[in-house]
């Protein structure tokens, strides 16, 4: 692993920052290298996670204080991120929480996801970020559709003020732009000075701050607790698909618009079958006897055990096919169209290890007139080399 770097280097910050400072220079990073504004960029990812480690430390004053005075070292046994090694999935796990914490929402990417502000009055209502979770399905419950309940740790509306942040509902009007929700400043552009546009940082463009802060929840007018949320998973998503339940992610400040939960799904490996698309494929082993002879065999489904016929002459490589007793197929909606079928790709288990009698059995059979390839029934020999069924 490369040597880590200084906190306050990958913040950009110097050493006497105020949390006010660590916040923004945070809240900078994690936009210009968040991966939906990166997708694929590896070299993004790092800076993301690099970022989120240095805030992580430099946010909590007392780790903040543990890593001024010993550094790197110091965070040893910390836990949280500091352990080194923290993936995706752990920032995705703390997405909500960082992201809150830094007074990010996802109208910050507005523009990325052509979302543009919502405005209420023309001040702009704050909108939650969204929170992703991993849901891990059975076969058996893709088949079928489900419905899944998950406890989900974020921001939930206050239920001391209801979600407004004030102790009694008083607000007044934000000093900073008087009430506009955004202040004009001048900038030095290609064309001379210009006059630029921006949301006001002290009401966050609400136009408008508590008066008198709720103490639960600080005047946010959220917290953090558990929540259980119910899922439905139509039937027939697949590994890596994206389900999204809106407004279930974290709650707003001040009663403004939840953002979405996204629900990255899973699949549990089956012990029976391989997945292909919408298809089942199972492998069957059968004796030499029953290929040769015919019999029934017994093999699973998603829906239980079935028999099925093995005709004389079953040869190795042969693909069965059971319609419709495969997946749901699914389109972009969600909406279900046909069914897969179950593949059976029969195999022929060749013995090892006879004993004396069996030996002799074989070697009887060896000097007979219809074992050698191609000895009898040519035709439909070749029928089968060639994969007619
Ligand atoms: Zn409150
Ligand atoms: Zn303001």
């Amino acid at each position: 692993m490369a040597e880590k770097r200084d906190y306050y280097e990958v913040l950009e910050v110097p050493k006497t920052a105020s949390a006010e400072e660590i916040k923004k220079a945070y809240r900078k990073k994690a936009i210009q290298y968040h991966p939906d504004k990166n997708p694929g960029d590896k070299a993004a990812e790092e800076k993301f996670k690099e970022a989120a480690e240095a805030y992580e430390v430099l946010s909590d004053p007392q780790k903040r204080q543990r890593y001024d005075q010993f550094g790197h070292a110091g965070m040893n046994g910390m836990g949280g991120f500091s352990g080194g090694g923290m993936s995706m999935e752990d920032i995705f796990q703390h997405f909500g929480d960082i992201f809150q914490g830094a007074g990010i929402d996802l109208e910050d990417l507005g523009s990325f996801f052509g979302g543009g502000g919502r405005s209420r009055g023309g001040q702009r209502v704050r909108r939650g970020s969204d929170m992703r979770i991993k849901v891990k399905l059975t076969l058996e419950e893709i088949a079928k559709g489900c419905e899944k309940k998950v406890k989900v740790h974020k921001l939930v509306e206050c239920k001391d003020c209801h979600g407004t942040g004030s102790k009694d509902g008083a607000t007044e009007t934000c000093p900073t732009c008087k009430g506009a929700g955004r202040v004009v400043r001048q900038q030095r552009g290609i064309f001379g000075m210009m006059q630029v546009q921006t949301e006001c940082t002290t009401c966050h463009g609400e136009g408008k701050i508590v008066k008198n802060q709720c103490p639960k929840c600080g005047g946010e007018g959220v917290v953090r607790d558990d929540e259980i949320i119910t899922i439905t998973i139509p039937a027939g998503v697949s590994g890596g698909m994206q389900l999204t339940v809106p407004g279930k992610g974290n709650a707003a400040p001040h009663c403004g618009v939840p953002g979405d939960l996204l629900v990255l799904i899973e699949e549990e490996e089956n012990p029976n079958f391989i997945r292909q698309d919408s298809d089942l494929i199972y492998n069957l082993l059968l004796d030499v006897p029953t290929a040769i002879l015919g019999g029934q065999v017994q093999i699973p489904t998603l829906t239980g055990d079935v028999k099925i016929t093995i005709t004389p002459g079953t040869q190795p490589g042969k693909v069965l096919r059971m319609r419709g007793k495969g997946l749901p197929r699914i389109d972009q909606y969600g909406r279900n169209y046909g069914v897969g079928d179950l593949l059976i790709n029969v195999g022929v288990y060749i013995p090892e290890n006879l004993n004396k009698d069996e030996k002799k059995l074989i070697e009887q059979l060896q000097d007979s007139p219809n074992i050698a390839p191609g000895s009898s029934q040519k035709k439909s020999f070749f029928q089968n080399l060639f994969g007619c069924r």
